[in-house]
């Protein structure tokens, strides 16, 4: 069901223009608007859901979808090797500005402090061992 109010429903149903990466039965990617790393991209499920706390069993097929389509779009990002991040917000505190659900896919750089998925990150030295 979609909400005709949600932003996100109305780039799942194409009905604004959007740069989609990937798309299928349930889920639909494309590149966040206001990006916070040099891939950033967001996933989300068709289905109009408020966050990942309304998560019901059914759901199950489409959380498979996100995380195989991150680890797809990873690499045709070009970042599998280097490392990537999935972050979803639930809240105010924690930042969530859309009520759908959506995973955001970072990657692209090494980064410290907070990131712009509103969480905190450790510092991390360029050989990969915590600063
Ligand atoms: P959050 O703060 O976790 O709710 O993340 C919402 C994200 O959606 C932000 O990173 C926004 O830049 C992004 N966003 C909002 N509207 C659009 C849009 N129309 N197209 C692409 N990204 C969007
Ligand atoms: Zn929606």
């Amino acid at each position: 069901m979609s909400d005709t109010s949600c932003i996100f429903c109305k780039i799942a149903a194409h009905e604004v223009p959007t740069e989609i990466v990937h798309e299928n039965d349930r889920i639909v990617a494309f590149r966040d608007m206001d990006p916070k790393a040099p891939t950033h991209i967001l996933l989300i499920p068709k289905e109009h859901i408020g966050s990942i706390a309304d998560i019901e069993d059914r759901h199950g097929a489409m959380l498979a979808d996100i995380a195989q389509a991150a680890t797809h779009l990873a690499k045709t990002e070009g970042i599998d090797r280097s490392g990537w991040r999935l972050v979803t917000n639930v809240g105010p505190d924690a930042g969530q500005s859309v009520f759908h659900l959506h995973v955001h896919l970072l990657g692209g750089r090494i980064s410290s402090g907070r990131d712009g998925a509103g969480f905190r990150v450790a510092a991390t030295l360029p050989t990969g061992r915590a600063a």
